[in-house]
């Protein structure tokens, strides 16, 4: 599916765009307002990731109460939302469908598309993003989709009234914890350690939740259940190493992220991490012409707003890299 116009195969695109968060979307309206005729491929599930959404980790966020100019907070879906359709506004060309394939060993760059579409761009910039962590551990596999989850926004309401189990002590599992909290019979957090990394708001949200609960120094062992659906976690105490089973029909994982960078295997260079590897102080990649944004590239802001602070820079460094090469 496209939208905002069409892009003949033929044609050679200035700046072609992989991804569809803030920084992708940024990155999009920038080069769109300097007549670069973006070309977006926004994304969306395939079968390792069948969660994957355009728009990227904001379409599976509730409110956003801290990127600027929205004091009364936004849903996340809602800013990005805004994000597409102000790309769009000034003639960006969107396939919300993933790219499969790139070639980067040669001028002008090759994307294919899953639909088969073929673009040919001067420039590139690849905004992928990341994706939820697993645990994994015995049962977890067995279980997803049938009570474990990495997202509560997305699967919360399939478990009013019960009780369920939270994992990690950063923003995402204090804000998938208050989010369930109001849905579900009671939430216990399950934290690794005896402190909390998330920020002093959202730690004192939870905290101060009378439905839920912390198991401190915990990890979750094993998932178990019925065969139909979970109906319980092992759960370990590091400190003691005693075990106990709590029961709960779900389990929502929030340990962090992976880039998104498996289709640049052995072509972009990376941090240990997995991150991309730009030049320092600009969105360059170890190809010319090629520049990354946003959260592929950064293991350290993960936020909205840095994300589409990068998107611009990338668009800039697009747009100045193809007059340097006179085009
Ligand atoms: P994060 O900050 O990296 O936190 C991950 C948490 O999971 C940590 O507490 C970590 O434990 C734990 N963990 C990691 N691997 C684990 C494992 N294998 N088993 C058990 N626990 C494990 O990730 P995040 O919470 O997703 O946040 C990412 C970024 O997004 C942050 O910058 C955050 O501020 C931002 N964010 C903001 C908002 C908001 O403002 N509304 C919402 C969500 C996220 P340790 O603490 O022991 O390392």
């Amino acid at each position: 599916m496209s939208a905002g116009g069409d892009v003949s195969q033929d044609k050679i695109q200035k700046v072609t765009i992989i991804g569809s968060g803030p920084a992708g979307y940024t990155a999009a309206i920038y080069a769109a307002r300097a007549n670069l005729e973006p070309v977006v491929f926004a994304g969306g599930p395939t079968l390792e990731h069948p969660q994957r959404v355009p728009g990227g980790q904001l379409m599976v966020t509730t409110d956003v109460e801290n990127y600027p100019g929205f004091p009364e907070a936004i849903t996340g879906p809602e800013l990005m939302e805004r994000f597409q359709k102000q790309a769009e506004r000034f003639g960006t060309v969107i396939h919300m469908e993933n790219v499969t394939k790139v070639d980067f060993s040669k001028r002008p760059f090759l994307l294919e598309s899953e639909s088969g579409i073929q673009v040919r761009s001067e420039t590139v910039i690849v905004s992928t993003g990341a994706t939820a962590k697993w645990l994994g551990v015995k049962g977890e596999d067995t279980y997803k989709n049938r009570g474990v989850s990495a997202c509560a926004t997305c699967d919360g309401a399939f478990f009013k009234k019960q009780d369920v189990l939270v994992v990690g002590g950063g923003d995402t599992a204090m804000e998938e914890a208050t989010y369930l909290a109001k849905i579900v019979n009671h939430v216990t957090l399950v934290h690794r350690r005896d402190s909390l990394r998330a920020s002093k708001v959202m730690q004192e949200r939870a905290l101060n939740n009378p439905k839920i609960s912390f198991l401190w120094n915990s990890a979750v062992e094993e998932v178990v259940g019925d065969g139909k659906g979970m109906t319980g976690a092992v759960v370990r105490n590091l400190k003691t190493g005693d075990s106990q089973l709590v029961n709960a029909h779900g389990l929502f994982v929030a340990i962090g992220h992976t880039p998104n960078t498996e289709l640049f295997q052995g072509i972009l260079e990376t941090h240990q991490g997995g991150y991309l590897k730009t030049i320092p102080g600009t969105t360059r990649t170890n190809i010319e012409g090629v520049f990354a944004c946003g959260d592929v590239q950064d293991s350290y802001y993960r936020q909205a707003i840095t994300a589409a602070g990068t998107g611009c820079m990338a668009a800039i460094d697009a747009e100045r890299w193809l007059i340097e090469h006179g085009e």
